[in-house]
């Protein structure tokens, strides 16, 4: 019998301050049971031969779903009081993307960016004009109180008055003013497939307070989106910001396809080194085109779990 092909999912929920400390073990429990939940359904589906992008966009439907993350419902408050969210997703065939940004009231902004990159004429929408890109293909739409949660309705009444970064002088730095329990809770999936086909998405409200149509790198691809076949699929959290300026997703691939380093080389020296030394914290998930994993962060910890066809399979959240 031909031996298949290896085929993996890997998943998080976000980087940010996640800390034993800093969480009940009640807490502790939802989270492993939403990702967990979300894994199954996704790795369930490349078991079946499902294509690496289905099972990326099942999976983060799953999370946006789920209130306990900041993306779909359960998203964070902008300045104004709402959720705007962005979204992304790449496959690594063709190199087709999609992609929006500051949408209003479309329940899975994954699923938008999906439709987005098979309509095929644009990549990125924002705003208005993908909401009503959603309406005209029929996509769930709900009312604002859909993604209203108590929990990020707190976060934003202890924030409103702060703005959530400012320069440091001193260090020449940008200095982040989240408290230190805040967790970020961006959702995103990358996975390999039996046909040997990567797909990467993310989804997220983005930064909590966040004013001015603020954008993260959460839907720009390459920055904190980006599946090649020849490389990677990669999917990132953390303050979008440095991730922007980092073209961090497409910097890991770089490394890879000109400079020969291994999956694991080239996340570690994008995260735990050049984003290190301008103070970008976060992480992300990769997979390579052979099935290999990384899922390297700088923060305290990582909402992630993964699982391979080799029968590996974790689920996890602190250093
Ligand atoms: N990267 C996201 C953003 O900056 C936030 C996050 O990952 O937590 O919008």
């Amino acid at each position: 019998m031909p031996q298949s092909s290896p085929f993996t999912l890997v998943l998080h929920g976000g980087a940010g301050s996640i800390r034993p400390d800093l969480l009940t073990t009640e807490q502790q429990e939802q989270f492993k049971l939403g990702l967990n939940e979300a894994l199954s359904c996704g790795f369930a589906l490349l078991e079946r031969g499902a294509s690496a992008m289905d099972a990326v966009c099942e999976t983060i439907t799953l999370l946006e779903n789920n209130p306990l993350f900041n993306a779909g419902r359960g998203a964070v408050y902008t300045h104004q009081g709402l959720q705007e969210l962005d979204a992304a997703v790449m496959e690594g065939k063709h190199l087709a993307a999609g992609a929006v940004a500051g949408v209003r009231l479309v329940k899975n902004p994954i699923q938008l960016a999906r439709h987005i990159m098979n309509d095929g004429r644009h990549v990125f929408l924002s705003g208005a004009g993908a909401l009503e890109f959603a309406q005209e293909h029929q996509l769930a739409i709900e009312s604002n109180t859909y993604f209203e949660t108590p929990l990020r309705h707190e976060q934003w009444l202890a924030l409103k008055d702060t703005p959530y970064y400012q320069l440091d002088t001193k260090n020449d730095r940008i200095k982040s003013n989240y408290p230190p329990d805040n967790k970020f809770g961006t959702v995103g999936a990358v996975a390999l497939d039996q046909a040997g086909n990567l797909a990467a998405g993310t989804s997220t409200g983005g930064m909590c307070n966040k004013k001015y149509g603020r954008i993260g790198d959460s839907p720009i691809i390459g920055a904190g989106t980006y599946a090649n076949n020849k490389t990677c699929a990669i999917s990132c959290t953390g303050h979008g910001e440095f991730f922007i300026r980092g073209v961090v997703a497409y910097d890991i691939s770089c490394l890879m396809e000109y400079a020969g380093l291994s999956l694991e080389e080239a996340c570690h020296r994008v995260v735990m080194e050049k984003l290190v030394a301008v103070g970008g914290e976060g992480g992300l998930i990769a997979v390579d085109a052979q099935g290999h994993i990384a899922m390297p962060f700088n923060s305290d910890g990582m909402y992630r779990a993964f699982q391979t066809s080799e029968g590996e399979k974790g689920v996890a959240m602190f250093k």
